[in-house]
């Protein structure tokens, strides 16, 4: 999209029941308390200004990534479509954990000669008790895969702002350089 205009795409990537839709139903929220509309292709895609820093950006948020899908168009869809990716696993399934390396690798072998901006995202962090990743774990992956890391909840809305201007900031460090 067109970063000159701060208008970027946003894809939200992740195994099944991770809490993808309820992240992106935090973010269409905001929306609507401001009358945007944030309804369309039902609910899986969400546009809205933000301002982070001072600074407004139009982000796009692409809920539509469904590992499930055997066609694979969606699939490739989605790893072109992103100006930047949340990888989001729950931190109490690690067969999710290790599915977002596998989605990080993916992602690097089609967007080869891009540097997109990721963040990996363990969410459900409220479930400690179900706890299977350890913040360590996640912290280390993020490393090897040089991206940025937090933890969330959706549940408790617990750093899902910091997420989502996390990535704002990641494509003005990127626009910035270029
Ligand atoms: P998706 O398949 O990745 O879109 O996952 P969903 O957003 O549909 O969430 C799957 C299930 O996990 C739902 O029952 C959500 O209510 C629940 N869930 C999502 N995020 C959290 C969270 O942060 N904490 C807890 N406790 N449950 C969550
Ligand atoms: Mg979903």
């Amino acid at each position: 999209t067109d970063s000159s205009n701060n208008l970027y795409n946003v894809v939200l990537l992740g195994e099944n029941g991770v809490g993808k839709s309820a992240l992106a139903s935090i973010f269409a929220g905001a929306a609507d308390s401001m009358g945007s509309d944030c309804d369309l292709y039902g609910g899986e895609v969400c546009e809205q200004t933000v301002t982070v820093d001072d600074e407004t950006a139009t982000i796009t948020l692409l809920d539509t990534w469904d590992p499930q899908d055997e066609s694979k168009w969606t699939q490739d869809q989605c790893m072109h479509a992103g100006d930047a990716y949340l990888i989001v696993y729950s931190i109490t399934d690690r067969a999710s954990f290790e599915k977002a390396s596998e989605l990080r690798i993916q992602l690097r072998r089609v967007r080869q000669s891009d540097d997109v901006p990721i963040i990996l995202v363990g969410n459900k962090c409220d479930l400690v008790r179900c706890r299977e990743v350890s913040i360590n774990e996640g912290r280390a992956c993020a490393v090897v895969f040089d991206c940025k890391f937090i933890e969330t909840s959706a549940a408790m809305q617990h750093n899902v702002w910091d997420m989502f201007n996390g990535i704002v900031r990641q494509l003005r460090l990127r626009r910035d350089s270029k």
